[in-house]
C-alpha cells in the first residue's frame, strides 16, 4: 500500500487544477438523461469507471428491498411536442429536464387544453424548466419555462414520449478500497438526476476525486464508495448488505457540493458519532454551518433509519431546496464553481484524514508530567521554530490520554490539528509514554460474525 498519509495526499492536491477537473467531469456527465434506473445511470458509471475500480451491480426489477420493490427500468429514446406545423415546440434533445422522469410512453394528438394538465412550469421563475419525476405513479408529462407555455397558441399538438418502462434492473456502482482494518468508511452519493449540475453531479465529482485520492494514500480504514440512485438505491444497498452495514464505522453522504454557498455539515442521527467530531474539527477555520440531523434530505435518511442507525453525516454546501436554482434548469454548469468543488473535496478529505488518526491512547506515566527533555522528545517531532507548538501537542496528548478521550477529542479541546497531535502521539508511543487502547474511537455497535457468515469485500 502507498505510504503517503491521507492528510499529505490532501495537502499535495493542486486545488485549482482539481477544481477544474471536477468541473470538466460534471460538464461531460451533464447532458446524460439519468433517472433511478436505466442506461443513463449505466453511462454515468461507465464514465466514472475510467477513474475508479468501480463494480457495477444490477438488481432485477421486482426485487423486494426492505419495504420497497425495485421498479421497472425506464429508458427514454426521444420526447417531443410538435405544433400544427410539425415543429418541435418542446424537445428533450435540448434538455433532459423537458420530460417528466419515468413518464409512461405516449403517442397522441390533442388540443392545448387537453395537453395542459401534462405541462409543468414554474410561474414564479418563468424562464426556468422545472425538474419533475413520477417514479411510483404511472403518469406522463413535460416540463418547460412558463414563458414558453404562455407563447403556445391554441390548436392541435402532437405528443410523443418514446420510452420503455419494462422489467430490467436497478443499477448502482460500488468502489471498495481495503485498508488495514475491516472498519469501513462509507461515502455515498446519488446518481439519479438528469441534467442538474449541483444536485447530483457535484456529489458524484467530489466522491470520485475523494476516492481517487484515497486510492493512492495509506488507509487504516477500508473505504466503500457508493454511487446509487437516490432513496431506492440506498435502500437496495442496505437490503443486500445488512450484515456488512454493521462494519460501517463512519460515513458521509456527499451532495450539493459545487454551489457558491458555505459548507454545511449535517450531523448523524446519533449526533455524537466520531464522524460528527471529525467534521467539527476538520471544518474549524472554514466558513461553515453544522446542522442537526433531520429525517429529510439525501440518503442519510436511509443510512440513519432506526433499524440501521449508522454513524453517517452529510456534507453539502447550501442544503437541498435552499437555493433558487434547486431542481430547475438553472442548476447548470454555471452554478457549480471549480473553487467550491475543490473546497468541498478538501473539506471531505480533511474529515476523512481526521478519522484516520483518531485513536485512543493511555498515558503510561500519568502522575505528574513525564520528563520529556530527558527522553529527547522535544527535538523528536516537528522542525525548527515549531518547538513550542510540538511541546503543546505532546502535553495535550499526555494530559488527555486517560482512555476516555480519543485524538479528535484532544484536537477539539486543544484547537491543535489532528495531524500534529498524531505526530506527537506517535513520538510518545515510541518512547513508551503512550499506549494505544480500545476506547472512545471504537465503533459504538459491533457484533460478532454469525457462523458461516462471509465478510468478503466485493
Ligand atoms: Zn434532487
Amino acid at each position: 500500500m502507498a505510504t503517503v498519509r491521507l492528510d499529505q495526499a490532501r495537502a499535495a492536491l493542486d486545488r485549482a487544477a482539481v477544481g477544474e477537473q471536477m468541473h470538466a467531469l460534471i460538464a461531460e456527465l451533464f447532458p446524460i438523461c439519468r433517472s433511478i434506473t436505466g442506461d443513463g445511470v449505466r453511462a454515468t458509471l461507465a464514465r466514472l469507471g475510467r477513474h475508479l475500480p468501480l463494480r457495477v451491480h444490477e438488481v432485477p426489477s421486482g426485487t423486494r428491498v426492505l419495504d420497497w420493490t425495485v421498479p421497472p427500468e425506464w429508458n427514454l429514446r426521444d420526447a417531443w411536442v410538435k405544433d400544427a406545423r410539425g415543429e418541435r415546440v418542446i424537445d428533450v434533445r435540448a434538455s433532459s429536464l423537458h420530460v417528466v422522469s419515468y413518464s409512461v410512453p405516449v403517442r397522441a394528438r390533442m388540443s392545448l387544453a387537453a395537453l395542459r394538465p401534462h405541462l409543468h412550469t414554474l410561474p414564479g421563475q418563468p424562464d426556468l424548466i422545472p425538474y419533475r419525476t413520477s417514479y411510483y405513479k404511472p403518469a406522463w408529462g413535460f416540463c418547460l419555462p412558463h414563458r414558453r407555455l404562455l407563447e403556445l397558441p391554441d390548436g392541435e399538438y402532437e405528443v410523443c414520449i418514446d420510452a420503455s418502462l419494462a422489467p430490467g434492473s436497478l443499477t448502482y456502482g460500488e468502489v471498495v478500497l481495503p485498508g488495514e482494518t475491516e472498519d469501513e468508511v462509507l461515502l455515498s452519493t446519488h446518481v439519479c438526476h438528469p441534467s442538474l449540475a449541483n444536485d447530483n453531479l457535484s456529489g458524484v465529482a467530489v466522491a470520485t476525486y475523494a476516492a481517487m485520492t484515497l486510492a493512492r494514500a495509506a488507509r487504516r480504514h477500508s473505504y466503500r464508495i457508493l454511487f446509487v440512485p437516490g432513496t431506492i438505491g440506498a435502500i437496495t444497498w442496505l437490503a443486500r448488505n445488512e450484515p456488512r452495514a454493521a462494519r460501517i464505522a463512519h460515513g458521509l453522504v456527499l451532495a450539493g457540493l459545487g454551489d457558491g454557498g458555505r459548507l454545511t455539515y449535517k450531523q448523524s442521527r446519533r449526533g455524537n458519532a466520531r464522524v460528527d467530531r471529525a467534521a467539527a474539527v476538520a471544518l474549524r477555520g472554514r466558513e461553515h454551518e453544522v446542522v442537526d440531523f433531520a429525517p429529510w434530505g439525501y440518503d442519510e435518511r436511509q443510512y440513519c433509519s432506526p433499524g440501521f442507525d449508522l454513524p453517517v453525516g452529510c456534507l453539502m454546501r447550501t442544503p437541498q431546496g435552499g437555493y433558487p436554482e434547486y431542481h430547475t434548469s438553472a442548476d447548470d454548469l454555471a452554478l457549480v464553481r471549480p473553487a467550491a468543488l475543490a473546497d468541498s473535496l478538501d473539506a471531505c478529505l480533511a474529515i476523512l484524514a481526521a478519522l484516520e488518526v483518531d485513536r485512543t491512547y493511555v498515558n503510561l506515566a500519568p502522575k505528574g508530567e513525564p520528563q520529556l527533555g530527558r527522553r529527547g522528545l522535544y527535538g523528536d517531532v516537528g522542525g525548527a521554530g515549531q518547538t513550542a507548538v510540538d511541546e503543546l501537542a505532546l502535553l495535550w496528548m499526555l494530559n488527555l490520554s486517560d482512555g476516555r478521550h480519543a485524538l479528535l477529542d484532544v484536537a477539539d479541546r486543544s484547537g491543535l490539528e489532528p495531524a500534529r497531535l498524531h505526530d506527537a502521539a506517535s513520538a510518545l508511543a515510541r518512547h513508551g509514554l503512550l499506549r494505544e487502547s480500545p476506547g472512545a474511537t471504537r465503533p459504538a455497535r459491533r457484533r460478532p460474525r454469525r457462523p458461516g457468515e462471509r465478510w468478503m469485500s466485493s
